[in-house]
C-alpha cells in the first residue's frame, strides 16, 4: 500500500470557473470554514449529527490531505449505525451512513473534521468513512440501490477533493494498515462499485458542463440524490 500524499490527482486543472468561485475559501489555509447547523457537504444527505467524542475537529484540506475514501459495512441495520454514532461511548464514526432499502445517505461527521473510523490515526486523518447497512456475510444487503448511492456519495467526495477514482484510493476497512476488522468483506463486488463510481463522476461532470447539477441548485435533472427505488 502506496503511503503519503503525493498520489493525488491534478485533475483540479480542469475545473469550471463556477466551481473555483463556490468553493474559493476552502482553499485558503486558516480561513475559518464555515460550519453552518445541519448543512452537509453532500447534496442530497440529511444531517445527522456523531456525538463530537466520536470524531475530531479538523481543517481539512488544509490541516491533512484527503486522500482516500473508506469502504465499512455496519454487520448491523442503518438505524444501529446512526444509533451507536450519537453514543458517546461509542468512540467511533464514520462520515457518512448508506441505507439498504432505499439508498437514504445520512451524514454524521462534517469532511473537513477527523472520524474515527479507520482504526488509525493516519488513515482517519486522511479519509472519508461510509458506513453502508448490512452484514459482511450476507451478500443480499448489499442492494443495487444501495451500490447506485453509494457510489454517486463517493464520485463526490473523489471530485471535491481530488482523488483518483482507484483502488488504491477508494478502499475497504480491511485494507487499513494495522486494521483487524475485515469489513466490507469478499461479497463486495470492488468491480462493480468501481464501475458505477466512474459512471456517476461522468454523468456529475457532464450536468456540470450542461450548466445543471450544480450544488445549491434547484431542479437540476439525473444527479439525483434521492434513488428512486421502484
Ligand atoms: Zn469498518
Amino acid at each position: 500500500m502506496l503511503l503519503g500524499g503525493a498520489a493525488v490527482g491534478v485533475g483540479a486543472a480542469g475545473v469550471a470557473a463556477w466551481d473555483e468561485l463556490s468553493r474559493w475559501w476552502w482553499r485558503v489555509p486558516g480561513n475559518d470554514k464555515p460550519r453552518t447547523p445541519g448543512a452537509v457537504d453532500y447534496r442530497g444527505a440529511e444531517w445527522v449529527a456523531a456525538a463530537s467524542a466520536n470524531w475530531r475537529r479538523g481543517d481539512r484540506p488544509d490541516d491533512y490531505t484527503v486522500d482516500r475514501v473508506i469502504i465499512h459495512v455496519v454487520q448491523g441495520s442503518y438505524a444501529v449505525a446512526l444509533k451507536v454514532f450519537r453514543d458517546p461511548g461509542h468512540g467511533a464514526a464514520t462520515h457518512y451512513v448508506v441505507r439498504g432499502g432505499d439508498g437514504h445517505v445520512a451524514q454524521c461527521v462534517r469532511e473537513l473534521d477527523v472520524a474515527f473510523h479507520a482504526g488509525n490515526r493516519a488513515y482517519n486523518e486522511r479519509s472519508v468513512g461510509i458506513e453502508h447497512e448490512g452484514f459482511v456475510d450476507r451478500p443480499r444487503d448489499f442492494t443495487d440501490v444501495m451500490y447506485a448511492s453509494s457510489a454517486r456519495l463517493t464520485a463526490d467526495i473523489c471530485a471535491r477533493h481530488d482523488i483518483p477514482l482507484d483502488r488504491e484510493h477508494i478502499i475497504g476497512h480491511h485494507e487499513v494498515p494495522g486494521a483487524d476488522h475485515t469489513d466490507p468483506g469478499r461479497h463486495w463486488d470492488w468491480d462493480r462499485y468501481l464501475r458505477l463510481v466512474r459512471a456517476a463522476a461522468k454523468e456529475a461532470a457532464e450536468a456540470g458542463a450542461r450548466g445543471s447539477g450544480r450544488p445549491g441548485e434547484s431542479g437540476g435533472p439525473s444527479a439525483s440524490a434521492e434513488p428512486s427505488g421502484g
